[in-house]
């Protein structure tokens, strides 16, 4: 079948809408219709060359180029057809994406620790997890897919391993940005930083990863959530979402963080500013 997605062809070079062609779910894949797609700085570094590498030096280095490249990896959609020996899904489930796949049988899976699943060494190159196929084409050339996902497209071929099942009365929006925003900025509070009942967190810089870390502090228990951002709105929704205090720079929240907590500062801090 045919969908329409947003093309990366090479590193500094503008996203293209283009007409790709996607194989059959083979064995274990999925077939998802895209309803919502966010769009990650991650994917923004997918162009600038910080996450990815141009395919003049793929082809220096000897290996395959990793584009043309469907973006996008935070996303959510409807199963629509599935291939042969696929066993947690079905036609009409609703379905959150994964950046990392996770097989739930590997060394790291079995320890609780998916994010480092021995599927994920496949996510960067070309192909499908399954077979290394390549199931995506515009004319002859294989297209790659960001994180093996690519939710810049209205449908997507998917390893039931990069797929989450979701209830189906949870909002596509919500879902989507669970799958990478919300699990980066809750996950670096409550996995990373081990926030624990009582600690003082200040969460510097409060976007989209940001605002979650700020959700994670205060799920943990934090006794003082501080947040600082220069923008008055998101200083606002901090306090929706958790924080206790907020500050708008480093200057005004540094004696007084040290004021709050008799000098002794902060348990952790998390750093979630952008790169503007
Ligand atoms: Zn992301
Ligand atoms: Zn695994």
């Amino acid at each position: 079948m045919k969908t329409r997605a947003a093309v990366l062809w090479d590193v500094n070079q503008d996203w293209k809408i283009e007409e790709v062609e996607l194989g059959e779910p083979g064995p274990r894949e999925v077939l998802v219709k895209t309803k919502v797609a966010g769009m990650c700085h991650s994917d923004e570094h997918m162009v600038t060359g910080d996450l990815s590498f141009a395919n003049e030096a793929a082809i220096a280095m000897g290996i395959d180029p990793m584009f043309p490249l469907i973006g996008g990896h935070e996303g959510s959609g409807e199963v629509i057809q599935v291939g042969p020996g696929v066993t947690h899904l079905a036609v009409g489930d609703h379905v959150a994406v994964s950046f990392i796949p996770a097989c739930g049988k590997c060394h790291y899976c079995a320890k609780g620790q998916q994010m480092l699943c021995d599927l994920g060494a496949k996510a960067f190159t070309k192909g499908m997890i399954s077979d290394g196929r390549d199931a995506h084409h515009i004319g002859e050339e294989a297209v790659n897919t960001f994180a093996k996902l690519g939710t810049f497209s209205e449908y997507m071929l998917l390893s039931e391993d990069s797929v989450v099942k979701i209830d189906q009365d949870l909002p596509f929006q919500a879902a989507a940005l669970v799958s990478c925003g919300v699990a980066t900025g809750f996950g670096s509070a409550i996995n990373r930083a081990e926030v624990k009942a009582g600690d003082t967190v200040v969460i510097i810089g409060c976007g989209g990863v940001g605002m979650n870390a700020v959700q994670g502090a205060a799920v943990a228990g934090a006794k003082r959530v501080i947040a600082i951002d220069p923008m008055e709105f998101k200083r606002e929704k901090a306090m929706e979402f958790g924080a206790t205090h907020t500050y708008e720079s480093m200057e005004e929240a540094t004696g007084a963080i040290g004021a709050l907590t008799w000098g002794r500062m902060a348990d952790s801090a998390i750093i979630t500013v952008g790169v503007a």
